[in-house]
């Protein structure tokens, strides 16, 4: 057996007195149907359809007929037809869709291989834009984040001038052998909570804004005895934390 890819293409009245009807573009059905050869592959469709259609019409007999059926092998090796006929997730939602049920829709919101709906396309770009454009300028705000271990109570206290859930992700993905990074990589990660305790927002007279940055972390290191009972290993004394620049991010200072 092999796999046939069909289109099934009605015609279009001529327009006006001095037109010339022709075969609309998209088809009407776009599907796909295996079979041992194009003939039979024909019959499966004429079968599915319980009428005949024509392979080839001469511009004379256009008027004689509505459709138009073009059948063409589809080789194995063809990511690009078989592609259309998969099953895929939109990467905003989630929801399973398949790219030839949008081609066959005549009404279908967006043909993008990406996202189900124009609504999920448009709301992907403006998110990725909007966090791009916030980081790469400097102005995502920075934050004072907790990692606290629900089992003991222990905490982490840290700062981050990128949006927070990165740096997040890049104390699971990148440990160190510091004893935070050690605890973390030892126990299940439902025993971790990751929050946001302060937003840093500058002081009118802020001549500094790294060495504000730092002020603020030491302060809840303090205020929580982070480095006593809990998993940081020395109070912040100066900039930030070289491990984080992995973005482009303007220079706080
Ligand atoms: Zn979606």
């Amino acid at each position: 057996m092999a796999k046939f890819y069909y289109q099934i293409k009605g015609r279009r009245p001529a327009k006006g007195p001095y037109g010339e009807a022709e075969w609309a573009w998209p088809p009407v059905f776009s599907g796909m149907v295996e079979a041992t050869d194009r003939k039979a592959a024909k019959a499966t469709v004429e079968d599915q359809y319980e009428r005949k259609f024509p392979s080839r019409v001469l511009r004379k007999d256009m008027e004689a007929h509505e459709y138009l059926l073009h059948i063409q092998p589809i080789d194995e090796s063809d990511t690009y037809l078989l592609g259309r006929f998969e099953s895929r997730s939109c990467k905003e939602c989630g929801t399973a869709f398949r790219l030839i049920d949008k081609y066959n829709d005549p009404h279908t919101e967006t043909k993008s291989h990406d996202y189900c709906t124009e609504a999920c396309q448009t709301a992907a770009k403006f998110r990725d834009l909007s966090e791009f454009r916030l980081a790469s300028e400097g102005r995502s705000p920075p934050v004072i984040y907790q990692v606290r271990q629900k089992s003991s109570g222990r905490v982490y206290i840290g700062q981050t001038t990128q949006p927070f859930t990165l740096r997040w992700w890049q104390h699971l993905s990148n440990p160190t052998s510091c004893k935070f990074h050690a605890a973390l990589g030892g126990s299940d990660i439902t025993d971790w909570e990751f929050s946001v305790i302060e937003v840093i927002a500058y002081p009118d007279d802020c001549t500094n804004r790294a060495a504000y940055i730092t002020e603020r972390e030491s302060h809840w290191i303090r205020v929580l005895s982070s480095v006593e009972t809990g998993f940081n290993t020395v109070r912040p004394a100066g900039s930030i934390d070289p491990s984080q620049v992995l973005l482009p991010i303007a220079d706080p200072a």
